[in-house]
């Protein structure tokens, strides 16, 4: 357990315990997951969705070793960033980017997982341009097909992650998708095995280069199922920091 606690965290013991004993679960069982279907522990990373999480609880983590958080909103990655600033790790911002957030996304990402369309794309890559600095980036693609998702439909993946290729300060690392959150295994597996069958085609026609592998899927109630369908990155929140309080 973490003895170096910030004086001001007001987290007990049992909280403490609580959040490192879920990561230990949690990464377990990816390990368990990803030897199941024959790869190696290593192939698997856990990204901490930390949404609506005090940077305190997100501190405990960082300092039982995970190293990879992910923010929905913009408002709330700068706000944690400058509390989590002494710590080794790398934010990613796995929620909708509009255009006029891009600055403030630059200086507190390393990653955005949310590259859904080319007007948002051209607008990062040009601010990386004045930055002269350069970031990582997943194209969200919306294999369930829900309306109210973002990500770019799967038809249409190929064609933007082409246009990408002339904006030479992202570095493409694979493919991102929100699943089916609350349904069977069964409704949830094709939105999991079409992201995994879309990028070994977009790899296959020389679309993607064959480094851009990642698929970031999975969430606390299907990362299992998930890597049983190829992902390399499981987003988990409140299995390790239980329930959110969006109050
Ligand atoms: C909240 C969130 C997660 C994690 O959800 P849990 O069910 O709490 O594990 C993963 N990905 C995205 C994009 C999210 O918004």
């Amino acid at each position: 357990m973490s003895t170096s606690q910030p004086a001001e965290s007001t987290l007990s013991d049992t909280q403490i315990a609580s959040i490192t004993g879920n990561l230990d679960e949690v990464a377990d069982r990816a390990r368990a997951a990803a030897g199941a279907s024959g790869r190696s522990g290593d192939d698997v990373q856990v990204l901490l969705a930390t949404k609506t999480q005090p940077a305190e609880k997100i501190r405990i983590a960082l300092e039982h070793g995970f190293t990879l958080i992910g923010e929905n909103k913009v408002q709330e990655l700068v706000g944690k960033a400058e509390e989590l600033a002494d710590l080794d790790h790398e934010a990613h911002l796995i929620g909708p980017l509009q255009k006029n957030k891009v600055n403030h996304t630059l200086r507190h990402a390393q990653c955005i997982q949310s590259v859904d369309n080319l007007e948002l794309a051209t607008k990062i890559g040009n601010r990386l341009e004045v930055l002269d600095e350069t970031i990582d980036i997943f194209v969200q693609v919306n294999t369930s097909r829900e309306d109210s998702k973002s990500g770019i439909a799967p038809e249409d993946a190929e064609a933007l992650i082409t246009e990408l290729r002339g904006l030479t300060r992202m570095r493409l690392r694979g493919l991102m998708t929100i699943g089916l959150p609350g349904r069977t295994p069964e409704e949830i597996r094709p939105s999991y095995s079409d992201l995994r069958e879309l990028r070994d085609r977009l790899i296959g026609a020389g679309v993607m280069p064959a480094e851009a592998n990642e698929l970031s899927m999975g969430m606390s109630n299907d990362f299992e199922l998930a890597i049983a369908e190829g992902a390399t990155m499981v987003r988990v929140g409140s299995s390790v920091f239980g329930a959110r309080d969006y109050s």
